[in-house]
C-alpha cells in the first residue's frame, strides 16, 4: 500500500472504512474480488468473466481465503486488517535497524 494514503488512513481513523466499504488490496489498494468456491452457475461464471469475481475452484476446504487481488495475484482472508497491520509491524521492524 501507498505509504501516504496509508498513514492518512491511520491518522484519520479511516481505515475501517476504507477497508469496509469494499474490500481493498491491503498490498496496492486495487479493489478485491470476492472469491467463489464450488462450481459456477452460468451467471456466476459471467461475473467471473467481467471481473467482478474470482472463482476459487471446487475445492472448499475449512480456511479458505475470501478475496482475491488480480493485481498482485494474491488470495486474502477475510480479517484484511490484519494483512495492513502485518505489513506495518513488519515496516515498524525494518526502521528499528
Ligand atoms: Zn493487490
Amino acid at each position: 500500500m501507498n505509504d501516504d494514503l496509508f498513514n492518512y488512513l491511520v491518522a484519520t481513523d479511516e481505515l475501517d472504512d476504507f477497508l469496509g466499504y469494499e474490500p481493498k488490496c491491503p498490498n496496492c489498494g486495487s479493489k478485491l474480488l470476492e472469491i467463489v468456491y464450488g462450481m459456477p452457475d452460468s451467471k456466476t461464471g459471467e461475473k467471473a468473466m467481467n471481473g467482478e469475481l474470482f472463482l476459487g475452484g471446487c475445492m472448499v476446504g475449512e480456511e479458505n481465503p475470501k478475496y482475491h487481488c488480480n493485481t498482485c495475484e494474491r488470495s486474502y482472508f477475510e480479517n484484511l486488517k490484519d494483512y495492513v497491520e502485518e505489513e506495518n509491524n513488519f515496516k515498524m521492524m525494518e526502521d528499528d535497524n
